[in-house]
């Protein structure tokens, strides 16, 4: 073996350093199903950094869905959605997404990621235009990455400073704006009305990735432009089986004709292996119960609208979440670790934020509210947040 990796990564001691102050929060090890309490490195603590917005990993429908898939499928297809990894629950699934949200058609992906990396460089390549908001997901960068098209990255949610772009580029030139449909830091829903007005101004393309809308906001959790009724004025709904569908894999839901272009020339699809029965039949299960059972939906919002308050009423910055992803601004890496850590210790996993993830002074501590949890929980967790932010004086620099 020889040593050159070894040496070329020796001097990246970054996690070292947090881990020698005994603050390091990531890899850490859960040994229980992801519900409201789970069990991590042998502690019971209250989980608000879970992504499964409507508690439906823990469901029983949904977890004997995979369990009977696994029996009739097996574990895995081996192979990619192209070749030998298409089942006949792929297709029923793909038909069902795209009902769903009122596309045409869709096109499984095996996560979320591999949507953007794969759409964007298929979608836009040399001599088109990438319009792309700061605080998209990272997949989304890089996607542009993979593209031969010229990015442009507007402020923030920021109609002005689109616009200002979109008038900059040729006429003639293809525009493909791409933003996320609920911005996953800061928990606020895009303009997606000032978007497609402009979209419309500057002959522009637009899609929207709706991994934190789905199951969240919209009919029967349908995402962002159902919430605004403007799905036909979205050319690509894009998005994550990872989050409210309770299981692995990505989606992208357009007309037929992208569809049928993407299937057959995106690269993270043809060239990865497709998304495994159990996965496949959780997010199947987990659709039905979106689509005839709104009561998870309505307690997810009835946590998400206490939490906000709560936290507020406590004096803390949540910017401008509207949604179950409420962050709690530090606005310091150090506190934010250290947040995270006393919040641990105390019985609440939260996922801290913190550079170079976002600027410094952005870093953030962020709760992600499920259905499942209880008034009870919240009020537990605030009250432990409540205490450990004045010991790190976060209310001295607010
Ligand atoms: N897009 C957004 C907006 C996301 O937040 C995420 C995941 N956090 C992804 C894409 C990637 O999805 P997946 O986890 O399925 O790869």
């Amino acid at each position: 073996m020889s040593s050159i990796l070894k040496n070329r990564y020796q001097s990246y001691q970054e996690p070292q350093k947090v881990k020698a102050q005994n603050l390091y929060p990531f890899f850490r090890n859960i040994q229980s199903e992801q519900a409201a309490e789970v069990q991590v490195e042998g502690k019971n603590v209250l989980m608000f950094g879970s992504n499964s917005y409507l508690g439906l990993t823990t469901h029983p429908k949904v977890k004997e869905a995979a369990i009977n898939a696994v029996k009739k499928y097996g574990s895995s297809l081996s192979g990619s959605r192209y070749m030998n990894g298409t089942s006949d629950m792929h297709v029923e699934l793909e038909n069902r997404i795209a009902k769903f949200l009122g596309k045409e058609a869709c096109a499984l992906y095996s996560t979320g990621f591999q949507v953007n990396i794969g759409v964007l460089p298929t979608v836009a390549g040399k001599g088109d235009y990438l319009f792309l908001d700061r605080y998209n997901h990272a997949s989304i960068f890089e996607g542009a990455k993979l593209s031969a098209a010229q990015s442009v990255v507007f402020r923030h949610n920021n109609m002005t400073s689109l616009e200002q772009k979109l008038s900059k580029a040729p006429a003639e030139a293809f525009k493909f704006i791409v933003v996320d449909g609920i911005f996953s830091m800061e928990g606020n829903i895009v303009d997606l009305p000032g978007i497609v007005a402009l979209a419309k101004k500057y002959n522009a393309a637009v899609m929207t990735d709706c991994a934190h809308a789905i199951g969240v906001i919209g009919e029967n959790g349908a995402g962002t432009p159902n919430h605004f009724g403007l799905t036909d004025d979205v050319d690509i709904i894009g998005g994550t089986l990872s989050k409210s569908f309770a299981s692995l894999g990505g989606f992208c839901a357009a007309d037929e004709d992208t569809i049928n272009y993407l299937k057959h020339t995106s690269k993270s699809m043809i060239f990865a292996a497709s998304i495994t029965p159990a996965s496949i039949a959780s997010a199947l299960a987990a659709l039905d119960i979106m689509e005839t059972d709104d009561s998870h939906r309505l307690k997810l919002w009835d946590n998400t609208h206490y939490t906000l308050k709560v936290m507020k009423e406590l004096g803390f910055d949540t910017g401008a979440s509207e949604t179950p992803i409420v962050p709690i601004f530090v606005r310091d890496d150090f506190k934010a670790y250290k947040l995270t850590k006393l919040l641990f210790e105390r019985g609440v996993f939260v996922n801290p934020v913190v550079s170079p993830g976002v600027s410094p002074e952005d870093s953030l501590i962020r709760f992600s509210i499920m259905s499942t949890h209880t008034h009870e929980q919240i009020d537990k967790a605030a009250e432990i947040l409540y205490q450990a932010a004045k010991e790190v004086d976060l209310f001295a620099t607010a």
